[in-house]
């Protein structure tokens, strides 16, 4: 219903909101809310991304980092992205939290350059109306060279409901996205649709195996062997395989032992702030390793 509704508003456009007869309720209301407040923390710059580190697993080496949205609300306090994201859908303003995040993204990589810390690439989220748009690849291109970075610095994650509209111009925006050399990544891999079939004609650099797979995983066979074809599938295919959600040592240690490429969780760090995230950094590359003492004693 919420859906509907929503839906209804969206092509009304315009900021006029009309609803199909009696079909206004408490969630339409909620969403309608969050959309304007929405619409007026973009305007006056309240999101901020914060980042998550991805750790090399063979190496302890920082692979990149994953940009995450996050906005604090004056009142409403922290409001999460599995709340506001679904909301951006659904009131058109998705595109423009996109086009924002890439560029807030692209500045603080540049910021971190000139501060002598090297981080080799910034993932950034995409939903799957930014891959509808022609313009894209030429906006990531020129964005990229504005800020004078090479295209190996930025990786774009897609989820497997970017490839369910099934329209041509998905799979050319993605095409000519890997053609600029940027990265591209399949999230939560495992949790949609997609054939495997498929997985082999997108011209993916990376899959990231959704946090469920791997969160029972101590104690589920099948989740591991899943969990190990998957890797195997990956590695075959060229890519590489990030492990996300990893939170304990037995977790890092079966990784290691199948051969994941890269592992994120809160096990290394949550998503930080960028000041927080400068301090983990030197804390690690003065230990040598961004995999923790902990994480790396054991076993
Ligand atoms: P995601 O891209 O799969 O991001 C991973 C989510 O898992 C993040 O949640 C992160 O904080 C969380 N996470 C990371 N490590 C761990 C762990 O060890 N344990 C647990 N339990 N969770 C962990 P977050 O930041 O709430 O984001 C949720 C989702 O919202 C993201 O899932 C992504 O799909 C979407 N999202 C976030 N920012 C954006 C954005 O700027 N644009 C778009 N389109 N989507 C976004
Ligand atoms: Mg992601
Ligand atoms: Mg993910
Ligand atoms: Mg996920």
């Amino acid at each position: 219903l919420a859906d509907v509704a929503a839906h209804q508003a969206k092509e009304d456009g315009r900021g006029v909101y009309r609803f199909a007869g009696h079909e206004k309720n408490q969630v339409a209301q909620e969403r309608l809310m969050l959309g304007s407040a929405l619409r007026d923390a973009l305007a006056k710059g309240l999101l901020n991304l914060h980042y998550q580190p991805q750790v090399e697993t063979m190496t302890g080496g920082l692979y990149g980092v994953e940009a995450l949205s996050r906005w604090h609300h004056p009142k409403l306090g922290n409001i999460y992205p599995s709340r506001f994201i679904a909301v951006a859908e659904e009131t058109g303003q998705i595109e423009a939290i996109g086009r924002w995040s890439l560029q807030e993204a692209c500045q603080q990589m540049v910021k971190w350059d000139k501060a002598g810390m090297h981080v080799p690439t910034v993932s950034v989220n995409l939903s799957a109306v930014h891959f509808r748009n022609r313009a894209l690849p030429e906006f990531i291109a020129n964005l990229l060279a504005h800020h004078n970075l090479t295209p190996d610095r930025l990786t774009v994650e897609i989820t497997e409901s970017v490839m369910m509209d099934g329209s041509g111009d998905t799979e050319d925006v993605l095409h000519a996205i890997r053609k600029l050399e940027v990265g591209l990544s399949m999230d939560d891999f495992g949790t949609g649709y997609s054939s495997l079939s498929r997985l082999t004609r997108l011209p993916l650099s990376e899959i990231k195996i959704d946090r469920s797979f791997i969160n029972d995983f101590e104690h589920d066979a099948n989740a591991q062997a899943v969990t190990m074809a998957v890797i195997g599938i990956g590695s075959r295919l060229g890519l590489t395989v990030v492990t996300e959600g990893v939170e304990t040592v037995q977790q890092h240690r079966l990784l290691e032992k199948l051969h994941c490429d890269v592992m994120q969780g809160y096990l290394f760090a949550k998503p930080l702030p960028p000041a927080e995230l400068e301090n983990w950094f030197r804390t690690g590359q003065e230990r040598g390793s961004f995999i923790t003492p902990a994480a790396g004693k054991q076993g």
